[in-house]
């Protein structure tokens, strides 16, 4: 008999760790709360997802789903510019996609019962029953009844409304990233002459910053974040979010050319307090994937990411333990490690883009220091702010099909990038770029420093993820 699993969520996270696991040959059910197509915000997806959809075996419906071709990022932040182009600094042909979600979730959920998932929409979960501290049970609520199915494993990819992280009180808000975001949609505009066609542009403004992300069928969503402090009080000047959404956005002299002559086809929309983390990523038979573990920003446009990443690597370590080709103890060290390390060193760079307008080549140098290449040839720093923000070091950390890593460097590298991290992490330098001086960093130090003890995680650091001939966690040793 295959082991069973069930999915909590049917968003990327969920409905790619869903349809890896069911081409591993586990017997896998998804409850999705949801009927897709159904909106959702986080439109830019980073080069690293490619070959997870592929794994997942999505890659032909999402190559066909007509979505804008992204070559990369522009970024206008403080008195800088730089751009990140794919094609020139990774390889000719390297892109991902900019998508409406509702689209590309509702491919990625067709995709998954095409794999052989069981999937369920409009189907609540409204408990998970624990015995012993293993999941026993997940009960939901579909066409007014409630049902009940055991598994040997489940995973909570319910993003935001976090199902377990709420039960077992698991979420921390971050205190330096309480930050409202408002956002629209524009049809007629035009993208700044230099960027790599699709790009995505993050600008930043007095008070915040700007994205700007070209959607197929000449759709641009243009969105402005800002610190709550400062939303409070710049929102009170106007008698409507609208009109300070708009306020905003013209403010800027880039997008006020961008939009010259645009029209603005949706309502405003608003989202705030959505940056924080789990104290833990797992436990016996269970697995926190994508939102429902963690989120930090939208900078860097990094949550599909993390979410499709952190849904391989638990599909890889259910997949060995359910083979009982590992203990369950070392894959899960394996796969919070793993989780946590791209998390922290993402929110280590886009703190230091928040925290001050020093000149790009800081965030580069930091980014390098940051990277983990594992002997890889010495990346030059704008590479190694390319790579992280491309999501290549964690697929690359990651390892097994992507690309072996020796492990000895792995935990060496480590420790200095916690060292730099701790560094450079400066309690005492204004935040600049969201117009608030007095944020305390030191939040984000202890968040680096607790979590990342190498040594902690010595045997997590000898595993790699295998995705062929079959989906496992493998000794990097044997
Ligand atoms: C302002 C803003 C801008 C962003 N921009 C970007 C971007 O450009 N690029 C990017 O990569 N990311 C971006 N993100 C982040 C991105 O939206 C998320 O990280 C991503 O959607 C996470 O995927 P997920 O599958 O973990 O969760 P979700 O996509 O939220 O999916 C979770 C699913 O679980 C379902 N669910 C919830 N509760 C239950 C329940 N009880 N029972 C059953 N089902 C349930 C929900 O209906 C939902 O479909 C942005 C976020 C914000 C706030």
């Amino acid at each position: 008999m295959p082991k069973t699993v069930i999915v909590i969520g049917g968003g990327p996270a969920g409905s790619t760790c869903a349809a890896l696991l069911a081409r591993a040959g586990l017997k896998v059910t998804l409850l999705e709360r949801e009927r897709f197509p159904r909106y959702h915000i986080g439109e830019s997806l980073l080069l690293a997802l490619v070959p997870i959809i592929d794994a997942a075996g999505a890659g032909d419906a999402v190559r066909s789903a007509g979505f804008q071709i992204k070559n990369g990022a522009v970024f206008q932040w403080g008195s800088d510019e730089w751009i990140i182009d794919w094609p020139k600094m990774v390889r000719a042909g390297a892109h991902s996609w900019q998508v409406e979600r509702s689209v590309f979730d509702e491919v990625m959920l067709d995709n998954a019962a095409a794999q052989g998932v069981e999937v369920h929409q409009e189907a609540k979960v409204t408990d998970v029953v624990f015995d012993g501290g293993r999941p026993r049970s997940v009960e939901w609520v579909e066409d007014g009844r409630t049902r009940t199915l055991a598994a040997d494993f489940v995973v909570d990819a319910s993003g935001r409304a976090g199902v377990l992280a709420n039960k077992f009180g698991l979420r921390q808000q971050h205190e330096i990233f309480r930050n409202v975001a408002t956002w629209s949609y524009w049809r007629g505009a035009r993208l700044l002459g230099q960027a790599p066609a699709g790009a995505v542009h993050s600008i930043s403004t007095a008070d915040g910053w700007i994205w700007a992300i070209p959607l197929a069928g000449d759709k641009l969503s243009v969105g402005f974040v800002t610190h709550k402090q400062s939303f409070g009080r710049i929102r009170a000047e106007f008698p409507s979010v609208a009109e300070f959404y708009r306020d905003r956005v013209f403010a800027s002299k880039s997008v006020a050319w961008m939009l010259e002559g645009a029209e603005q086809v949706e309502d405003v929309r608003v989202e705030q307090d959505y940056s924080y983390v789990a104290t833990r990523f797992c436990g016996p038979g269970h697995f926190i994937v994508g939102d429902a573990a963690c989120f930090l920003d939208p900078l860097l446009s990094t949550g599909v990411h993390l979410g499709m990443y952190s849904a391989l690597i638990a599909a890889a370590s259910i997949a060995s333990i359910a083979n009982d080709a590992m203990a369950e103890d070392v894959a899960q060290d394996f796969f919070e490690y793993s989780y946590r390390r791209a998390y922290s060193r993402l929110i280590v760079l886009v703190s230091h883009l928040y925290q001050r307008y020093e000149n790009k080549d800081s965030y580069f140098w930091q980014a390098q220091q940051l990277r983990v290449d594992g002997g890889a040839e010495p990346a030059s720093p704008l590479h190694s702010f390319m790579d992280i923000t491309a999501g290549t070091t964690d697929i690359r950390e990651a390892g097994g099909a992507f690309e072996r890593v020796s492990t000895d460097a792995l935990i060496k590298q480590a420790q200095h990038a916690r060292e730099i991290a701790n560094k450079s992490i400066d309690t005492t330098v204004p935040n600049v770029a969201l117009g608030i001086p007095d944020l305390d960093m030191s939040a984000l130090r202890d968040l680096w420093d607790g979590h990342d003890k190498a040594s902690d995680y010595d045997g997590a650091h000898r595993l790699v993820v295998e995705t062929t001939p079959r989906l496992r966690l493998r000794d990097a040793r044997a």
